[in-house]
């Protein structure tokens, strides 16, 4: 549309092609549910930075905490000394912990960091080298994470060797079966597990398998909750071979899907709670919480990092503990929730786009709107074939042409709703109401 701007056209030549991006434009401000660009536009944001800023962008007492921070210890390095922030938010997150085993702290900076590191205690700790992930599951870009990541081969075609020894599991989630979106959820779950106990049979022994990973609703792959009946299967089957079952709730935590973590819906015990994102609003943070009988087994000095749970972020993250109280987000997520799914279930049941939409679903804030695709509505002629190609891309776009600012996920064709957690009532009725009338032009 608008000419390229001479920011852009700078950024274009001299930042590496190994970069996607959503939009040509420089984002310049962010405010609460609105980022602006350099191009005067302003958009309402149901990214989050991808599951981010959840208290909405630059939220006051959150920078201040930081700016705070600032002015009194930047960095400080966890392998020198305490600082004050890791240990205030180790006190902040030990009474929202999704089970009372889960009291011993490591912070990092990203989610793919503490996703090795995880990967790291679950080897050392039980003595075993295999890892079981996924069909579907992102854990992250680093060698490590990119081997257990299995949901799209952009993240690792080219790269191999990855690390050795990651076996896979089917996801429960239809498409892994080739059927449509009305299965019933108790075969979905029967199947999957009968596919992990295949897996243990037939590829690596429970005695060589140090861990399962799961996200409890897959993001990458397609904003999917995995039924609390299969987490409970993972669960037993876990106990009953001494295998280390590990939740990344990197985007699915502190909030997102209307509790603070994900598995509490389940009531599922993790050994290893990966967590990152939401944490600190937007400043670089994540962490690895397991309980202190399991890293009693580590050696000093086996983990680290340079800028590992750094102060700043640190300051940020025991803001955002304080705000989720005193602003009772929670309780905004149910209630926003709610309203979310029923504009969407109310634009699937409408009789211009039923057919083009399959499926929505998800929990809390972290919800999906999955429209059919020749992925497999080939298999299944009553599903709408005249659907147009790249149908979530094509919305997207014209949700932000419209001014909102919303992403894709998976390889499937499905739009993911991440709005901020302390969204009003009216913004998330506009964004809505946007949504909506991209899905009809687009269709027309
Ligand atoms: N795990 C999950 C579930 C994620 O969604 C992501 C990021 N999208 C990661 C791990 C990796 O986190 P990071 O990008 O901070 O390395």
């Amino acid at each position: 549309s608008s000419a390229t701007s001479p920011l852009v056209a700078f950024g274009q030549k001299h930042v590496t092609k190994g970069l996607g991006r959503l939009t040509e434009a420089v984002m310049t401000k962010g405010e609460g549910s609105y980022v602006s660009f350099e191009d005067g536009r302003r958009m309402l944001d149901f990214s989050c930075g991808i599951g981010v800023v959840n208290l909405g962008h630059c939220h006051p007492k959150v920078s201040k905490a930081a700016a705070d921070q600032c002015m009194n210890l930047v960095h400080s390095q966890c392998s020198i000394a305490f600082h004050g922030p890791y240990l205030h938010l180790i006190e902040r997150l030990l009474p929202v912990m999704p089970h009372p085993s889960l009291d011993s702290f490591f912070f990092w900076s990203s989610g793919s960091e503490a996703i090795e590191a995880s990967l790291k205690m679950a080897r050392t700790i039980t003595g075993r080298q295999n890892i079981i992930s996924m069909q579907g599951g992102y854990h992250g870009r680093t060698f490590g994470a990119m081997a257990v990541t299995k949901s799209k081969t952009v993240y690792s075609e080219g790269f191999a060797p990855l690390m050795p020894g990651v076996f896979s599991t089917p996801f429960p989630y239809w498409h892994q079966y080739g059927v449509p979106p009305a299965t019933n959820e108790d075969e979905l779950v029967q199947k999957s597990l009968y596919q992990l106990e295949l897996v243990l049979k037939q590829q690596t022994a429970p005695s060589d398998t140090a861990a399962i990973l799961i996200e409890p609703v897959i993001g990458e792959g397609g904003y999917v909750p995995a039924p609390a009946a299969y987490l409970k299967g993972l669960r037993e089957i876990c106990d009953q071979h001494g295998i280390l079952l590990i939740i990344d709730e990197v985007q699915t935590g502190y909030g997102r899907t209307g509790k603070f973590f994900n598995i509490e819906y389940s009531g599922v015990r993790p050994d290893i709670l990966v967590i990152a994102k939401g944490l600190a609003n937007g400043l670089p943070l994540s962490g690895v919480i397991s309980r202190q009988e399991l890293t009693d087994k580590l050696k000093p000095g086996s983990m680290g990092g340079t800028y590992a749970g750094n102060a700043v972020s640190c300051a940020a993250a025991v803001a955002v503990a304080d705000v989720f109280k005193e602003e009772k987000v929670l309780d905004n997520v149910q209630a926003r929730s709610q309203e979310l799914f029923d504009s969407l279930t109310s634009l699937q049941q409408s009789a211009d786009v039923s057919s083009a939409i399959v499926d929505v679903r998800g929990q809390g804030l972290m919800v999906a709107v999955e429209f059919a695709s020749p992925l497999y509505s080939a298999n299944d002629p009553a599903l709408n074939p005249s659907v147009p190609k790249n149908m979530a891309s094509r919305v997207a776009k014209r949700c932000m042409e419209k001014g909102l600012l919303i992403l894709t996920t998976s390889i499937y064709e499905v739009i993911r709703f991440i709005p901020p957690l302390n969204i009003s009532q009216a913004d998330l009725a506009k964004g809505c109401g946007i949504f909506a009338d991209a899905v009809r032009e687009v269709l027309r």
